[in-house]
């Protein structure tokens, strides 16, 4: 099996635009989504412990959960091909094709879907379909634990400069963990926000402060779910056009759109003071725009 690691390519960029030039601030993004093609941004981070806690206990095969449009299921099809791992995916809802379905079979993932009942109890499904396999490695949905938190305070320590504020999309709230981990270990006077994309985001504390290793005081910005996840309107479609247009930077709808909306709409209210530096983590992710190509 090949060392599991993987050379962290992650700069930053400034952006430029000239609400942030009006309102004094600077905005930065942390480029997470060019770790690895497929692997991407935050997924990655995520994995890596789990992954080396799987080899360290001598197991080579790693199951795990997701929607049809995982992308925590693709980048574990992708790293297991990488690192020499089996990979099962349970995917919720009925047998569908779609474009991140068939990049995990591409990546040699076996796909077992699962009516939406069963699929809300994963530990009995990993026991039906793999109680037998002493070779299997249970993964939870979106690669959520304390491991997934341990790889996502490392991004921290790679930063060139203070930031008053950095922002995250959260999902299952690890990612903002880790970032919030990270933060405290440093000493860092940075104030972390993260931008929960389902709604009423408000549950998604106990899943962050679970993870953390001291508390700590953070914003959770609940507003900018845009009718929930994976949900869409014209207006942060039009946002994702611009964007994408004046940066050459690939975001997409369901997380960074939503997190990059958010900094823009809170710089347009005056939320921040003048000279203030902003970093968003740019988490990856540009997979799941093809399976929005529609909304376009
Ligand atoms: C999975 C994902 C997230 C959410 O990460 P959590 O740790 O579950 O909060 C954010 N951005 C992108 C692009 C993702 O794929």
């Amino acid at each position: 099996m090949p060392d599991i690691t993987l050379e962290i390519f992650s700069p930053v960029h400034q952006l430029q635009h000239k609400l942030f030039d009006e309102k004094g601030l600077k905005i930065f993004i942390k480029r997470d989504d060019l770790i690895h093609p497929v692997i991407s941004g935050n997924k990655w981070r995520k994995l890596k412990y789990l992954l080396i806690k799987a080899h360290t206990e001598g197991k080579n095969h790693l199951v795990t959960f997701g929607g049809a449009y995982s992308n925590h299921l693709l980048a574990t099809a992708a790293a297991g091909a990488k690192f020499g791992f089996k990979t099962t995916g349970i995917v919720r809802g009925e047998d569908v094709q779609n474009d991140t379905l068939f990049m995990c079979r591409l990546h040699g993932m076996q796909l077992i879907f699962t009516d939406r009942e069963s699929y809300r109890d994963k530990p009995a499904l990993f026991q039906k379909y793999f109680g037998a396999d002493t070779n299997a490695f249970f993964i939870d949905e979106g690669g959520a634990s304390t491991e997934a938190a341990r790889g996502c305070s490392e991004l921290i320590a790679e930063l060139p400069q203070l930031y008053q504020h950095i922002f995250c999309a959260s999902g299952t709230g690890t990612t903002a963990a880790g970032i919030i981990n990270g933060i405290q270990q440093q000493q860092l006077k940075t104030h972390f926000h993260a931008i929960p994309v389902f709604k009423n985001g408000e549950f998604i504390r106990s899943e962050i402060d679970q993870y953390l290793i001291t508390p700590t005081d953070y914003s959770l910005h609940t507003e900018y779910h845009f009718g929930g996840y994976g949900k869409t309107t014209p207006e942060l479609i039009n946002f994702i056009k611009e964007f994408v247009a004046s940066t050459g930077i690939l975001i997409e709808p369901a997380y960074t759109g939503k997190m990059l909306y958010a900094i823009f709409d809170l710089a347009r209210k005056d939320y921040f003071h003048p000279g203030d530096e902003i970093l968003a983590i740019h988490s990856g992710g540009i997979w799941g725009l093809l399976g929005m190509r529609d909304k376009f």
